[in-house]
């Protein structure tokens, strides 16, 4: 039997082999195209300026959608809604939809199935990776969340390639998929200063961003001021080492000229003491750079705690104290175990 393709996932120029061979005129992909991320058209036969012999024929050929949802955590009226999502091979992955008091909506995306990178604290790599999504099942959770919001007359904003995943292992999927989410001509409009690419902190990917033409916003998850403590809690730190992620990270703002974003998780005991800050601190000062302090999520099955309120406060008090930039981000996904990799995990690991 021919199973279908999934038409997000035609490499360039098969789309127009297809229609060729369908002796079907070269604007008709143009209009295709233009629909695939109109908000709410999820079928073929809504394609309303598609002759209909040719909408038969796509439907016979291509697939629009390939995920289900499996789980729904949380609301639209709760700052986060997060998605459990099976891909069509049975492989499950998480999005979420962030919803702020201004009304915007930013959807943090996956770029794999599972995670290479056995950050400790983090439940998306605890199993390791299982494989990369395509560029089609990176751009579908984005029509997903655009057509969920337009449903609610609300539209996607922003974007932060936040979820499962280490981006900059997927680098040529991720930056294919969101060509096409950034494009304001057939595409989702979200304009590249609304997207922010999240990394362990490879320097050739953040090279790889660098040279973009429209680039993303890039914050690098640094968690700790020294390769002692870096590598023990994120082992991909193992042979690359904080100064060369500063000097790439450096590299990036000298070439975009756009601000670094360095997160970092407060996980009790472990990176949340006075000396920590200050070394931090010390890194940091004569950056442009703006420290995102993220208290940590709990993971059921690992055993770091999240630092006290106060205990926090000191920590950005400290860096503050050396006129450095931070944004304390608040725990939105706490209460729909939004931590990355935690909701693939409570709801049975194993597809099938
Ligand atoms: N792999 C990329 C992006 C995905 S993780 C990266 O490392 O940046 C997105 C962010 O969530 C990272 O900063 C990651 O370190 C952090 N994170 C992972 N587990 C977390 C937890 N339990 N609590 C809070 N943040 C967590």
């Amino acid at each position: 039997m021919d199973i279908k393709k999934s038409l997000l996932d035609l490499a360039p120029g098969e789309l127009e082999a297809w229609f060729a061979e369908q002796k079907q005129p070269k604007f008709r992909v143009r209009q295709l195209r233009k629909w695939l991320c109109v908000p709410g058209i999820t079928e073929f036969s809504q394609m309303s300026n598609l002759p209909a012999t040719l909408r038969a024929s796509l439907e016979e050929n291509f697939t629009l959608r390939t995920m289900r949802v499996v789980t729904v955590l949380g609301t639209e009226t709760d700052p986060a809604e997060k998605f459990l999502l099976e891909l069509a091979d049975g492989n499950r992955i998480e999005a979420v939809i962030l919803h702020n008091e201004q009304g915007q909506h930013t959807l943090c995306a996956s770029t794999q199935v599972g995670c290479a990178m056995r950050c400790a604290f983090c439940a998306s790599g605890m199993d390791g990776l299982v494989r990369n999504l395509t560029a089609g099942e990176i751009i579908e959770q984005f029509l997903f969340a655009s057509d969920l919001l337009a449903s609610r007359n609300e539209r996607l904003s922003h974007a932060v390639i936040m979820g499962m995943g280490e981006p900059t292992a997927n680098l040529d999927a991720l930056l294919d998929a969101l060509a096409v989410v950034s494009s304001s001509e057939d595409g989702l409009g979200i304009g590249a200063r609304k997207i922010t690419i999240s990394t362990v902190g490879i320097p050739q990917g953040i090279a790889r961003m660098a040279e973009l033409e429209h680039p993303y916003h890039l914050a690098i998850s640094l968690h700790a001021p020294n390769d002692e403590l870096r590598t023990r809690i994120m082992p991909s730190n193992r042979g690359i080492g904080v100064s060369a992620i500063f000097r790439a990270a450096d590299d990036y703002f000298q070439k975009t000229g756009r601000r670094v974003t360095y997160e970092y998780i407060l996980i009790s005991g472990v990176n949340d003491s006075e000396e920590d800050a200050r070394e931090l601190a010390g890194r940091l000062k004569k950056r442009n750079a703006l420290v995102n302090l993220i208290p940590y999520n709990p993971v059921k099955e690992l055993n770091f705690r999240t630092p006290s309120p106060a205990q926090v406060r000191r920590f950005a008090n400290i860096l503050e104290s050396y006129g450095i930039q931070i944004a304390l981000r608040h725990r939105k996904g706490e209460k729909i175990d939004a931590a990355c990799g935690q909701l693939r995990r409570t709801t049975s690991l194993q597809p099938k």
